[in-house]
């Protein structure tokens, strides 16, 4: 019986293969296991580091051969970890003290790896895994543990959390997918798998204990979906995407270095919305134009307390410097909407989306808003940063923006702290308030970044995650077009940039009609950058225009939508 669950989309492509459960708990080994005297079981230790080395040395070599340096830097980071004196004490100590070899190895790696999460830096909190990875090994080793063999079967690895040192050794062409029970991007084997680019599903929780080892499996590591036992005529659907994609990655890799601009010379600069830094760093693999949208929100979520002015700065710092000298656009607290934050305290609201969000909550916590654009202003110094905010609505909420930020800068001033004074300050338009007005709003901006998520829901009346009335949400509707083209056009007029960050801009049929309305910036998810770069590389402005001025006098979405693929696909 196919069987489908959901988990967090994190390396787009779709894979098929045999779901092999790792991270194998060692119990049984260990209950089997005849242990010798305690000086018997201590003497066990250093040959099995021993072994355990030469066979991460051995990785080191084969990754580095094989040109996967990042990989490889990884594994040379176990061999270090491995040889630790003061961890190699702790497992002799440990294997005296309870006279049983692996479990005093394992028991050592856990005490390691709590001191590790305990650590303020995610990163360093994510080593922790790294440890028990090496601990666990080491253990192998004493029982004899082989590894499974895997022949040509081409698998899905499946786990709460997957060793590392699992994914690098396990050569790219057995590995079709990766299922994490657990939810964090910076784990290692998340970093390993996107390396490879390997489709990869996380943040499953406890669901992954449904997921049965052997399994026919495919999954989807966009949609983030995971089909168990596939039916036929799924699988023949999921082949033939396989088949597809595979095509694209070629043609798409080709394109990463190349600008996007049409056959007749108008260029669009492409760049990437991210939730994290790291999100920039892995952006950079398919030849992103800075930061078009930081959600800077994801820096506020999943943490207990709102993080200070310091704690910021290290985020939008990273992210900028990311961008290796382009522009960084820092969305100031999206919070509110669909993204509470329980910390914030804010009274139940019927209507979240038309109630106290974003800007609204900005203007209001002075004490949020302050720490924030100080930050930002602070880590402009890396690089070249914009402040953008979302969901203003009129001139009112602008001036009192701008003189926030030059507060900001005073306060910054009198503490002597180090800042930059060529901060973009730039605002989204996704309200049709701020849409209409752009011709009078430019005055005061020097961006707008139009987020097509918000603008179709405020213009249509459509609830954006209501899938009762998702038939109606369309980027095409005429009212959300021409509110688009007013925006773009009277960026134009006067002089300032007009991006798009919503997703619409990951739309190639739409970025075609965009790029013929002027529009100087499209901001999406990575992956989505090369289509785009694809279609925009295709077409010639003059036809782009033509398709506009069609559109534009058409008063159906639906059928601007045919319209547009029909007379694109058919050039
Ligand atoms: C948008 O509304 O288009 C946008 C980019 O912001 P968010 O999706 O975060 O609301
Ligand atoms: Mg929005």
């Amino acid at each position: 019986m196919p069987r489908v669950l959901y988990g967090k989309g994190v390396i787009a492509g779709v894979a098929i293969g045999q779901i092999m459960i790792v991270g194998q708990a060692l119990d049984e080994y260990l209950e089997d296991y005849s242990k010798g005297s305690a000086e018997e079981e201590k003497a066990k230790v250093e040959p099995a580091v021993a072994l355990v080395t030469e066979a991460i040395e051995k990785s080191v070599a084969d990754l580095n051969a094989q040109g996967m340096e990042e990989q490889a830097a990884i594994m040379e980071a176990h061999a270090m970890l491995v040889q630790d004196p003061m961890f190699i004490e702790a497992m002799l100590s440990k294997a005296e003290e309870m006279g049983n070899a692996p479990a005093a190895v394992l028991e050592a790696a856990k005490e390691t790896a709590a001191l590790f999460e305990m650590m303020d830096d995610d990163y360093m909190r994510e080593r922790a895994a790294d440890i028990r990875d090496i601990g666990k090994r080491v253990a192998k080793a004493i029982l004899g543990v082989k590894d499974p063999e895997l022949g040509d079967k081409k698998v899905i690895l499946c786990g709460h959390e997957i060793e590392p040192s699992v994914i690098a050794n396990i050569p790219t062409e057995s590995i079709a997918g990766v299922i994490l029970g657990q939810g964090s991007t910076t784990c290692h084997a998340v970093i390993i798998a996107k390396a490879r680019a390997i489709p990869t599903v996380v943040g499953l929780g406890d669901g992954i204990d449904k997921i049965p080892d052997d399994a026919y499996t495919a999954i989807d590591g966009e949609a983030g979906e995971i089909i168990i036992n596939p039916a036929d005529d799924v699988l023949a659907g999921l082949e033939e995407k396989i088949r597809i994609q595979k095509e694209q990655e070629v043609r798409y890799a080709s394109l990463k270095d190349l600008p996007a601009v049409t056959k007749d010379g108008v260029s669009v600069h492409l760049a990437a919305n991210i939730g994290l830094p790291e999100d920039a760093k892995a952006a950079a693999a398919y030849g992103n134009e800075g930061v078009g949208l930081f959600r800077s929100e994801f820096v506020f979520m999943g943490r207990e307390d709102i993080p200070n002015e310091e704690d910021q700065f290290k985020y939008y710092k990273e992210a900028i410097e990311a961008c290796n000298g382009k522009l960084c656009v820092i969305r100031t607290m999206d919070i509110g909407g669909d993204k509470p934050l329980a910390y914030l305290e804010i009274p139940h609201e019927d209507n979240p989306f038309l109630g106290f969000r974003a800007v609204r909550i900005s203007l209001q916590r002075k004490d949020l808003f302050l720490p924030q654009l100080k930050a930002i202003l602070r880590a402009g110094v890396y690089g070249k940063a914009a402040i953008m905010v979302p969901m203003v609505i009129n001139a009112a909420e602008i001036k009192q923006i701008k003189a926030m930020v030059a507060e900001a800068m005073a306060e910054l001033d009198s503490e002597g702290k180090e800042y930059s004074k060529d901060v973009q300050v730039g605002i989204m338009i996704e309200t049709p308030a701020a849409a209409v007005m752009t011709p009078l709003l430019a005055k005061y901006v020097d961006f707008f970044s139009i987020g097509t998520n918000d603008l179709v829901q405020y213009t249509l009346a459509v609830d954006r995650v209501n899938h009762n009335v998702s038939y109606l949400y369309n980027h095409f509707n005429p009212a959300v077009l021409h509110l688009i083209n007013t925006t773009i056009k009277a960026a134009n007029d006067n002089g300032i940039w007009a991006g798009m960050c919503g997703e619409m801009a990951s739309d190639p049929y739409a970025a075609v009609i965009l790029t013929a309305m002027g529009i100087d910036e499209l901001s999406m998810s990575a992956p989505s950058i090369p289509k785009v770069k694809e279609k925009i590389r295709s077409i010639n402005i003059s036809d782009a225009k033509k398709y506009l001025a069609e559109i534009l006098a058409m008063d159906d979405g639906d059928e601007i939508r045919e319209y547009l693929h029909r007379v694109i696909d058919e050039k």
